[in-house]
């Protein structure tokens, strides 16, 4: 099983993921925590990322589409994955999908998961994000079980720089003129699913469920 993740930054694509991913036993691949590793590591692509990210803006196509799709061919993607944050653009769907069709595959669903931007603001404030491993949590909506501490490592939670609400609606802006085009487009290839992201985190993935099958 071959699934896209869409949504705006914040709509609860990674949130989801990971669960789609636990249940189906598939790779979570989160082009966002490719880069923030490589920031952290401090290697070239990290570097280069972090002055995009930092501003809110895309990392350009040609940093992305080669690292997703050797991602995707490794051993542990055979039997499908789970893609979170990728693709972003047309041109990143087109390069996709031409690398699977290579092989003779193709995606199966793109899951668009639907929050209006009012929510998206207050949502992002309330994100917090562990420094070790990734998780994440939200202070209303998904606490840890000690504050300010990663229920699963222990690591130290930080709300991330591009989630201070000057950044956020600058990725809503781009998010709208880049992202939201591939909503059309996996219309076009039959495989796009709405869910409502605006109910608990649970019941959207119950909803998701319904489509992906038990
Ligand atoms: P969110 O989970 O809030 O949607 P991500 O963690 O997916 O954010 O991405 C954080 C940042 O990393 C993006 O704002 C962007 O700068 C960069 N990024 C991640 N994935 C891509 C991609 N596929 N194409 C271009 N930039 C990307
Ligand atoms: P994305 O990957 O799309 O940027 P996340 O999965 O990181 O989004 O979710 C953004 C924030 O909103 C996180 O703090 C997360 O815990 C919280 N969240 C995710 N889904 C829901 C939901 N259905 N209701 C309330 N909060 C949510
Ligand atoms: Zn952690």
């Amino acid at each position: 099983m071959k699934i896209i993740m869409l949504g705006a930054p914040g709509a609860g694509k990674g949130t989801q993921a990971k669960k789609i991913a636990a249940k189906y036993d598939i790779p979570h691949i989160s082009t966002g925590d490719i880069f923030r590793a490589n920031i952290k590591s401090g290697t070239d692509l990290g570097k280069k990322a972090k002055t995009f990210m930092d501003q809110g803006l895309l990392v350009p196509d040609e940093l992305v589409v080669d690292l997703v799709v050797d991602r995707v061919g490794q051993d542990d993607c055979s039997k499908g994955y789970v893609l979170d944050g990728f693709p972003r653009t047309i041109p990143q769907a087109e390069a996709l999908d031409a690398a699977l069709a290579k092989v003779d595959q193709k995606m199966d669903y793109a899951i668009n998961v639907e929050v209006p931007d009012e929510n998206i603001i207050q949502r992002m404030s309330g994100r917090r994000a562990c420094v070790d491993c990734g998780a994440t949590y939200h202070i209303v909506y998904a606490p840890t079980k000690k504050e300010g501490i990663c229920d699963n490592c222990g690591g130290s939670l930080i709300l991330r720089d591009d989630d201070k609400p000057e950044t956020v609606q600058k990725r809503l802006g781009v998010y709208h003129e880049q992202t939201q085009p591939l909503i059309e487009y996996y219309t076009d290839k039959n495989i796009l699913v709405e869910v409502d992201g605006t109910i608990d985190i649970n019941d959207v993935f119950t909803e998701i469920v319904k489509v992906l099958g038990e």
